[in-house]
């Protein structure tokens, strides 16, 4: 692989892999353009450069090829206005036109191909697909992080027609592997893990992994009621994977062995519906009544992992710490992300990945307040889970 930042981009064309699976209205506006906006340093640096643009996304999941739903040809106007620059539009990804108008490119122009999914082998990894898509590029750029976790054509495949000197990260992806490989590998002591969100059984491989690398690791959110199913205690009606009790013990007693603090709330708010306008009480967990449920965690709860999150040099937070959606519900989770705020300001390393953890902490106003937000939900769970992501392998190797 190449560097980036260090490449000369002038009268070269760059075809970038971005993701661009925005969400989008009945009208077909953009209702968050965050992952549009995320590549736009990628974009202006080469155009700056003055090389020639080709983008390359996905856009939801068409099921039956060229579908006006989700055709990129939405996201022009947009992309138009965020890059001020007029950007073309090739209405298939691969073939005679999308040839004609790549070669066709000046300097500082930018062109932006269909839907690579409109094509089933996109996502079969196709190699014949890859090869048509590698002749629109003279440089292949995977600035995708958010489908960095799929073996692609456009986001893995691809990349081995290109020589190594031709294929890079973008600026996006640098950052965000950067970031994952910091807390993952070189994570600063010690190292706070914060786990939360509704199910054990998407953490699962996750938390296996962590228990080799962090000190501590904070369990909240709907999961945390298996744990205490798990050990005996009273949960009412709060969220639990039967199947998963076991489990459960067993992540408890490795954690004992490898000597990583497992920390679970001491107390929760539980309402006698899952409703905002429940009525609710502060409760021991392991004693909820019946009929009850426990929404969010408790105060004594919140002290503690304060006191833990501030001791940390190194975070990482996944997975809100109960219905934050809910404004009864959303004090834990407001309180952790205060806490990782204030644990950066002093000098920790704090990287929140994850969709619902983003979320919370756009929501709550401390985006700028941590040290990284990660665009990747899926792509940065298999990361931490200790998976070898597709689309990093194929430009490094
Ligand atoms: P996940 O996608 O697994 O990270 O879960 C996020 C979802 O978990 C959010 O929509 C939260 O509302 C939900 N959640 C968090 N805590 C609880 C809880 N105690 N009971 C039910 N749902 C919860």
């Amino acid at each position: 692989m190449t560097d980036f930042s260090h490449f000369n981009f002038a009268h070269t064309r760059a075809l970038i892999r971005v993701d661009f699976n925005v969400p989008l209205d009945d009208r077909f506006e953009i209702t968050d353009d965050t992952r549009i906006r995320a590549a736009i340093p990628t974009i202006k640096k080469i155009l700056k450069d003055g090389g020639m643009v080709i983008l390359m996304s996905h856009l939801g999941r068409p099921k039956d090829g060229p579908t006006n739903k989700y055709s990129l040809k939405h996201l022009v106007n947009h992309l138009n206005a965020l890059l001020g620059t007029q950007t073309l539009f090739a209405d298939d990804c691969i073939g005679a036109q999308a040839l004609e108008m790549a070669k066709a490119l000046k300097p500082g122009q930018v062109l932006l191909l269909e839907n690579l999914r409109f094509y089933k082998e996109e996502e079969k990894g196709d190699k014949e697909f890859a090869k048509k898509l590698a002749a629109l590029g003279d440089v292949y750029i995977n600035d995708a992080f958010g489908t960095a976790h799929r073996a692609h054509a456009s986001t893995a495949v691809i990349a081995d027609f290109f020589p190594a000197d031709k294929k890079m990260f973008g600026l996006l992806m640098e950052n965000e592997v950067k970031s994952a490989e910091k807390v993952l590998k070189n994570a600063e002591k010690p190292f706070t893990a914060i786990m939360g969100g509704a199910k054990v059984s998407d953490k699962i491989l996750l938390i296996e992994n962590l228990l080799e690398k962090a000190d501590h690791i904070i369990i909240g959110g709907g999961m945390a009621y298996t744990f205490f199913k798990a050990q005996g205690g009273e949960i009412g009606n709060s969220l639990v994977e039967e199947d998963r009790l076991q489990t459960a013990l067993e992540l408890l007693e490795k954690a004992k062995a490898k000597k990583v603090a497992i920390h679970l709330p001491v107390d929760s708010i539980i309402a006698d519906k899952f409703d905002a306008n429940a009525q609710t009480k502060i409760c021991k967990n392991g004693q909820t009544p019946a009929g009850w449920m426990g929404l969010d965690i408790g105060p004594e709860a919140i002290k503690a992992f304060r006191e833990v999150i501030l001791g940390s040099r190194t975070i990482l937070w996944n997975g809100p710490m109960g219905v934050f959606e809910m404004e009864k519900f959303q004090q834990g989770t407001r309180a952790v992300a205060e806490a990782i705020a204030e644990a950066t300001q002093r000098g920790a390393y704090s990287l929140i990945g994850g969709g619902d953890s983003v979320a919370a902490i756009n929501q709550f106003g401390y985006a700028d307040k941590v040290s990284y937000v990660s665009t990747g939900g899926g792509a940065m769970l298999e990361f931490f889970e200790g998976k070898e992501l597709p689309g990093i392998a194929a430009i490094k190797k």
